[in-house]
């Protein structure tokens, strides 16, 4: 037997090795190895066992890592499959299926010592008073680790060693497994009786999960199962009908969770466990703790495993064991746990899908809500894409007819939406001389609230004092010497504080400007702190508290706040988007939004969906107890479409209207995105290289149609990747540019290369072509055959990102 080995350095190619015999059986499809390669050993992946090599002279796996197969071969087609849409090597897209601490050659797991009781021989030995105190609580526990037994007693290691020498108890080493979680008490929780709605979601969604496992029986193991060609669903390609895929449209507080609950109840009554995608920012302990609840016993009671990057090493990879252990049969995470080996896996929840915080913004740029559909069909497992304000995306993908829509118009017991109301800045502003933060219908509302001691959440979505420092008399804005946006004031710190680079610069006493100098240069614009300050003046017995990423500082900041806000310590809390997400707050009757317009002055054709998610999340964030809840929202252009139809809850209506301007302009989710960003510190070298490779990839793509007009081939190389086994036998890997690349890309748009919107960031220039198509793995293909091809330059980095959330 050889194994084919992908290492994590060389990049596009894999490489074959002779398993020694004392290995023979530890060596699976999904193993990590160590291998030696040129002079130095390197670790790699198991991605194929085959028979014989048409090399000779193999060398031998030097050691394999850990007891079992760390990939397993579903999530290695899965890797493959990211690879080949997001256009990235397999190696990129293997090395984020699996956390770090897992991929450590060396075992992650913690030793400890343990003291243990051991069976009584003879005689009980006579004890001082000090260790016959020790000794009943070891009695007690019977097992426990020395460091908590010391703890407990107060005694010293010398008490205990002289139990151990009574024969009385042993001391050993044993692995112990760290629990993020140990040190709370959760309550378990019942099965909520469902209200007509929910029972109705949850019906449709368990009658798909029972007809899932007939056709995986069907099936069978180790068929082939084309695996390329799959797209996360848009446009084109034809539907499984009925959609084994659901958009549960449900509003804040409508109950979604409680459905997600009995829906994983469902799938571990069917013996598959279940993985639940939430925002990292919405991953709070209040949101773990209502799964572990429900799980941790009860009739399924299984173990939770939890994801997330403010884990240590250490707990991640010993979560990460527990599920490919199959002890923790569900896993609750962020974007990465999407990647969990869970097996069999029957459910994939995706909450709050529309996040773009699911988009991993470096490469592999998947996203992993468009991951968690593609892997549910892979392995025939139910996914539940949830959220209040669908991404434009996925309420597409109900027109078309891909996903089946759940919805869910009310809340729980009936609780009225909050009222929303705009309030038009400009005339405020015409009323009163200067910059007015406060409407007065805003300051009349939050007194109201102050009297009748109940809580308010102001939002704006900068942080820092204000947006610029701007010379009113000859326009000079302080600006960050290696980006090309304005620096932010920051008057707590006394400084300017650049948002993309971190750069930092003393705050000018005059305009800097030798032919102006004017003392009085102002600040334009406004952010979070200033925000806190003036409604600190005009509310100075108000306990007011500000969250944002200056405020955060430590680890449990943001727990804090959000804990002390919850039991009534704050009475008003001024945030960024930070505090728009799913949080629950029963005592909050007043959400006001500061300036509604700020996300809509973006470049991204994505301006108005953001707003209207953005105000619609922080609106919901209102009146979530038994007092109806009231929104204020201040706008300098409060008809604008995103506005208007946030303020009357109306999602169907926003898409309609935005739906219509995308397909006007050939814009997602009409058709896909590739964006190439091309980035150096040299201006004209990144612009000439920008149009070269916009020069090939327009040859190339001529090319490929016209060998398939002659040659008739269209579709040869799709079916080449079909090959492409769930069991991890045979495939093809070589991007042979004899293939042809079909079907022709005939609805390519080719824009640019321009000067990225952020035309400068961290002193390196960036320039962009954006490509757009709905024939998105064919584009792929070109665009990794064309990086194949086109030496750059050491100092010209291009960056291709396929669905890119973030054009700016
Ligand atoms: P969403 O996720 O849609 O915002 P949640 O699942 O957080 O909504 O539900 C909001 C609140 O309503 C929670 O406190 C939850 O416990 C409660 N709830 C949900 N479903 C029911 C139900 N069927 N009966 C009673 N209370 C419910
Ligand atoms: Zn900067």
């Amino acid at each position: 037997m050889v194994a084919r080995v992908t290492l994590e350095i060389a990049l596009r190619k894999e490489f074959d090795y002779a398993i020694p015999p004392e290995f023979a059986d530890r060596i699976e499809v999904g193993s990590r190895v160590k291998v030696p390669f040129g002079p130095r050993e390197v670790l790699g992946v198991v991605t194929a066992l085959i028979e014989e090599s048409t090399h000779t002279n193999l060398r031998f796996i030097a050691t394999v890592i850990g007891q079992q197969g760390q990939v397993t071969p579903r999530i290695l087609a899965l890797a493959r499959w990211i690879a080949d849409y997001y256009c990235c090597p397999v190696e990129i897209a293997l090395k984020s299926v699996l956390p770090d601490a897992v991929r450590k050659e060396t075992p992650g797991w913690r030793e400890r010592l343990y003291v243990r009781v051991l069976p009584r021989t003879g005689e009980a030995p006579k004890l001082t008073k000090r260790q016959a105190d020790v000794w009943h609580v070891i009695e007690e526990w019977r097992e426990l680790p020395l460091q908590e037994l010391l703890r407990l007693t107060g005694a010293t290691g010398e008490t205990v060693r002289r139990l151990e020498d009574r024969g009385l108890i042993s001391i050993a080493p044993q692995i112990s497994e760290r629990d993020p979680y140990a040190n709370e008490t959760i309550l378990a929780s019942q099965p909520l009786a469902l209200n007509p709605e929910q029972a109705r979601a949850l019906g449709a969604i368990a009658r798909a999960m029972d007809a899932g496992s007939e056709g995986v029986r069907e099936r069978g193991s180790g068929t082939a199962t084309p695996v390329a060609r799959r797209e996360p669903p848009l446009p084109h390609s034809p539907t499984p009908s009925p959609s084994r895929t659901f958009l549960l449209h449900g509003v804040t507080g409508s109950g979604k969770t409680e459905v997600y609950l009995q829906a994983i109840a469902h799938a571990l009554a069917q013996g598959k466990g279940a993985i639940v995608l939430v925002p990292e920012i919405s991953l709070t302990p209040q949101t773990v703790e209502r799964f572990k609840a429900r799980f941790n016993s009860g009739q399924f009671q299984t173990l939770v495993a939890v994801l997330h990057s403010h884990l240590s090493a250490g707990e991640r990879h010993d979560e990460w064991q527990k599920i490919r252990q199959g002890r923790a049969r569900i896993v609750i995470g962020a974007r990465s746990a999407i990647f969990a080996p869970v097996e069999p896996l029957g459910l994939l929840v995706v909450d709050e899908e529309h996040e773009h915080s699911y988009k991993q913004e470096e490469s592999p740029r998947y996203h992993a809500r468009d991951v968690a559909v593609v892997r549910g069909q892979m392995e025939s497992a139910v996914v539940v894409l949830g959220s209040a304000t669908p991404s434009m995306e996925s309420f597409y993908n109900v027109h078309r007819g891909k996903y089946t829509l759940l919805e869910m118009p009310s809340r729980v017991d009936d609780r009225k939406m909050p009222i929303v109301r705009v309030i038009d800045l400009r005339a405020e502003n015409r009323k009163v001389k200067g910059v007015q933060i406060f409407s007065e219908k805003l300051k009349e509302a939050l007194a109201q609230r102050l009297e009748r001691k109940e809580q308010s959440i102001l939002f704006l979505n900068r942080r820092g004092w204000s947006a610029s420092l701007q010379c009113p008399s000859c326009g000079y804005v302080a600006q960050c010497p290696n980006c090309s946006v304005s620096l932010t004031f920051h008057r707590a710190a006394q400084k300017l504080l650049c948002h993309i680079c971190g750069h930092t610069a003393p705050v000018p006493r005059a305009c800097p400007e030798p032919k102006c100098a004017n003392p009085a240069i102002r600040y334009a614009g406004l952010g979070t702190e200033r925000v806190e300050d003036t409604l600190r003046k005009l509310f100075p017995h108000a306990r007011v508290k500000r969250m944002d990423s200056d405020t955060l500082k430590r680890k449990d900041d943001y727990r804090r706040i959000l804990g002390d806000f919850r039991s009534g310590k704050i009475d008003i809390l001024v945030g960024t988007q930070m505090i728009a997400k799913g949080l629950h707050f029963p005592n909050v009757t007043l959400v006001g939004i500061i300036h509604a317009d700020l996300s809509l002055h973006i470049p991204d054709f994505r301006a108005g969906e953001r707003t209207f998610q953005l105000l619609t999340q922080v609106a919901g964030r209102a009146g979530r107890g038994d007092v109806e809840g009231e929104v204020i929202v201040q706008a300098f252009t409060p008809f604008h479409p995103a506005i208007q139809f946030a303020r009357r809850h109306d999602y169907a209506g926003f898409y309609e209207q935005e739906i219509e301007y995308r397909e006007q302009l050939k814009y997602p989710p009409i058709a896909r995105i590739a964006l190439l960003v091309v980035k150096g510190r040299n201006e004209e070298k990144v612009a000439f290289w920008a149009e070269h490779l916009r020069r090939e990839l327009e040859k190339m793509i001529a090319e490929a149609s016209s060998t398939n007009v002659e040659s008739g081939k269209a579709g040869k190389r799709e079916s080449e990747f079909v090959e492409l086994n769930l069991d991890g036998s045979a495939f093809p890997l070589s991007r042979s540019p004899a293939v042809s690349l079909s079907p022709p890309l005939r609805d390519l748009i080719i824009a640019g290369p321009a000067a990225a919107p952020l035309a400068r960031a961290e002193t390196f220039y960036r320039y962009q072509i954006m490509l757009r198509t709905r024939q998105m793995t064919t584009l792929s293909r070109h665009l990794a055959k064309l990086t194949e091809t086109i030496q750059l330059p050491d100092d010209v980095t291009l960056t291709i990102d396929i669905d890119p959330v973030n054009l700016a």
